[in-house]
């Protein structure tokens, strides 16, 4: 349906949240007056979020309700609504309401008018966040910044895209997939909106220091290969030692009287080392093509294109 609009919620343990969520969700989605319709992904809730969606069903006949059969994670989750979604855009949220759903109108209008195909809520301020919480983030992002060139330090998934966005992120089968990092990595024109987080609204976050470990490495794994590349770095330090030392050993042999068994061996070890992890760092690369490969991204995403006719499309 034109204009159509398809806003995504996946939620686990959010059974408090859910009423509030959908009328919140519904309120600022109705003065739009286009069709729209509300995934909710039920993650494997432990708690009573599933009967919480069938009743609010009830009265908003525009939701739908997806159960997982146990809690595959948040972006398994997004993964499953967005293959659901029939919107011609669709919003990314949160079930907490610490993405303010007021700011969906915001991020539609600037979608409808300006053209992108993402358009970004990029959080104003942090909110309240632990300091080993933002600590944490700070050497994560920076890490993946450098390892792989995506910025996400102020990014979350609260996000419009587009269905050029929805169809490529639909095709990929990546198996741990990373939102974020994908739609930036796709590069299409983004339009952004700020927002304030907020204090979550009942419950409490999913993301304990462990999960969040667990996420960061499986994110970073699935943009960058240059961790595999560790052992390349390392064998070229200890090449590099080991020609040190040999160039001593020669020295000592013709200038001083002895050379030295320990240095000989230290310089002997360092060589063999050295070549070890050189292979090692081989067999990564190689890896690391079989792992890109894998993923079956698309290679290119076309921006525009015309064919003649003075470069009308
Ligand atoms: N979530 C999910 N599956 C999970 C963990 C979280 O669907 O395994 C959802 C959760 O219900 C919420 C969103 O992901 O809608 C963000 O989670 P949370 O608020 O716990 O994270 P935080 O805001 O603390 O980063
Ligand atoms: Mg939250």
């Amino acid at each position: 349906m034109k204009g159509m609009l398809s806003v995504i919620i996946p939620a686990m343990n959010e059974e408090g949240n859910i009423p509030a969520l959908v009328s919140a969700v519904r309120s600022a989605v109705e003065p739009l007056e286009v069709p729209y319709e509300l995934i909710i992904i039920d993650d494997g809730s432990r708690d009573g979020t599933w009967n919480a969606l069938k009743e609010a069903s009830k009265d908003c006949p525009e939701l739908k309700g997806i159960r997982f059969a146990r809690n595959f994670g948040k972006e398994a989750a997004m993964s499953a609504g967005l293959k659901a979604a029939t919107g011609e855009c669709a919003v990314i949220m949160d079930a907490d309401l610490q993405h303010p759903p007021e700011t969906i109108g915001e991020m539609y209008s600037m979608w409808r008018e300006g053209g992108y195909a993402v358009v970004e809520a990029k959080k104003r301020s942090r909110g309240k966040e632990g300091l080993v919480y933002k600590t944490f983030t700070k050497i994560f992002y920076g890490m993946l910044r450098r390892m792989s060139g995506l910025d996400l330090a102020n990014a979350s998934d609260f996000k419009l895209i587009d269905r050029r966005v929805i169809d490529v992120l639909n095709a990929s089968n990546e198996y741990r997939p990373f939102f974020r990092g994908t739609v930036e990595w796709m590069g299409y024109p983004t339009g952004r909106v700020e927002f304030d987080v907020r204090e979550r609204n009942a419950g409490r976050s999913a993301f304990t220091p462990v999960k969040l470990v667990k996420y960061a490495l499986s994110s970073v794994s699935a943009f960058t290969a240059v961790p595999l590349q560790f052992a390349t770095f390392f064998g070229g330090a200890s090449l590099f030692a080991s020609a040190v030392l040999w160039i001593i050993a020669l020295v000592r042999a013709f200038v001083a009287p002895y050379v030295g068994a320990a240095l000989i061996l230290s310089a002997v070890m360092l060589l063999c080392t050295g070549l070890i992890l050189i292979s090692l760092g081989i067999v990564g690369y190689y890896l690391s093509r079989v792992f890109d490969e894998q993923k079956g991204r698309p290679r290119y995403l076309i921006g525009e294109k015309f064919d003649g006719g003075n470069g009308n499309a």
